[in-house]
């Protein structure tokens, strides 16, 4: 049976975005015998214009029935005056809360051919290559308590950081899965020196751990950690941390390879539906210009080939051939150094150089 694969280009350069990484999995499932059936829906602002809401029912109950969904990306000004529960983004929370997307993965490597884009020194850089795994529906940003109040004339604030070790050991297998595809080690960044929550961390990371003999792991405090990915970034394989630390090291990890419009994201769930996007924006300052660079949703694919179609190889190509595209000197705009000059393309004739690398 044919895998259902649903498309929500979304708004700005989403659907320029989506439509070159649509021309590449098509290209590659056909490579490599892989029954797809590809369907699109509206998300963020295009679904506000269609029908009034950011994320219909039915569009909802369609990505539930896919393999996966691949989402380009949502907002922009045409819809910043709606009421926050009305805007695009509500959309884009909404189907990852209903899909139950508990873990976020990014990787961050760095393509030879752009290594001098990072702010660190190219020796630092080169050949970094790692994934952040970070829990995304619990941790410090739902626990309860929290919320404001006066107490004795002066104003509190209170948030609560919690995880049961459900929630810990479904997202530490996730990260230990992903490492078995990889270099077989896992660094597990925490703060058990101060914080109980990461105590209980440690015993449920050892306790999986002993289910994956063949994976090495480490614990890591979060603060040295954050130092170690400046200083020496190559020594990570996956990271596995809750959620707090995740958003902050994924954001400095990812800034380490030099572009946004470089890095994929991929959400897993229990259900079974995996979420593949671009890190990037919509990016109305250069939507519609064909100017945008369409790699990120392009490696997008690959992340949903390898973790939603168990197609490591065709993943492997589509990094290969976007690795070659660079390697040739091919950029768009976004990719450029200050001050160097070379040649431009636009997001279609990006999306036709990967494809000529793929055959
Ligand atoms: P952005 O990522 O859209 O853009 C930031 C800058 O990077 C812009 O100058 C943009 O032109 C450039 N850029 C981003 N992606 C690029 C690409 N693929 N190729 C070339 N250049 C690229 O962030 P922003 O400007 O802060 O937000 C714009 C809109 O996107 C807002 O409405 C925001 O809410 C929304 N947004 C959506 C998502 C998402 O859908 N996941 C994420 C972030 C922001």
């Amino acid at each position: 049976m044919a895998a259902r694969i649903l498309l929500l280009p979304g708004d700005g350069i989403g659907p320029e975005v989506t439509g070159e990484a649509r021309r590449v999995l098509e290209h590659v499932a056909d490579r490599h015998g892989l029954a797809l059936a590809l369907e699109e829906g509206a998300i963020g602002g295009a679904s506000i214009d269609a029908c009034g809401e950011p994320l219909a029912d039915a569009v909802l109950e369609r990505a539930r029935k896919s393999r996966a969904v691949l989402l380009g990306a949502v907002g922009g000004p045409r819809w910043d005056e709606l009421p926050v529960d009305r805007r695009p983004e509500k959309g884009l929370l909404r189907i990852r809360k209903e899909l139950g997307l508990f873990a976020n993965l990014r990787p961050a490597s760095v393509f030879p051919a752009l290594a001098s884009a990072s702010t660190l020194r190219p020796e630092v850089v080169d050949g970094i290559d790692l994934l952040v795994v970070r829990e995304l529906t619990g941790g410090l940003y739902f626990g309860e308590p929290r919320g404001t109040a006066l107490v004795e004339g002066r104003r509190e604030a209170r948030n609560t950081m919690v995880y049961d070790e459900t929630e810990i050991a479904r997202i530490t297998r996730v990260a230990f899965d992903a490492a078995r595809r990889r270099r077989s080690h896992v660094t597990h960044v925490h703060k058990a020196n101060v914080l109980e929550v990461s105590q209980l961390w440690m015993q449920v990371v050892d306790e999986v751990a002993g289910d994956y003999p063949d994976v090495e792991l480490a614990h890591q405090l979060v603060d040295s950690c954050a130092m170690l990915l400046v200083r020496d970034p190559r020594r990570f394989d996956v990271m596995v941390t809750g959620n707090l630390f995740g958003d902050i090291l994924s954001d400095e990890a990812a800034m380490i390879t030099g572009s946004l419009g470089m890095l994929p994201s991929a959400s897993l769930g229990e259900g079974g539906v995996g979420l593949y996007e671009p890190v990037h924006g919509s990016a109305p300052d250069i939507a519609g210009q064909d100017r945008a660079n369409p790699l990120a949703a392009i490696l997008s694919v690959a992340m949903l080939l390898e973790h939603s179609l168990d197609a490591a190889a065709a993943a492997a190509e589509v990094r290969d051939a976007v690795t070659a595209v660079l390697g040739a000197g091919h950029r768009t705009g976004d990719l450029l150094l200050e001050g160097e000059e070379r040649p431009t393309l636009g997001c279609r004739a990006m999306g036709d150089r990967v494809l000529e690398a793929l055959s």
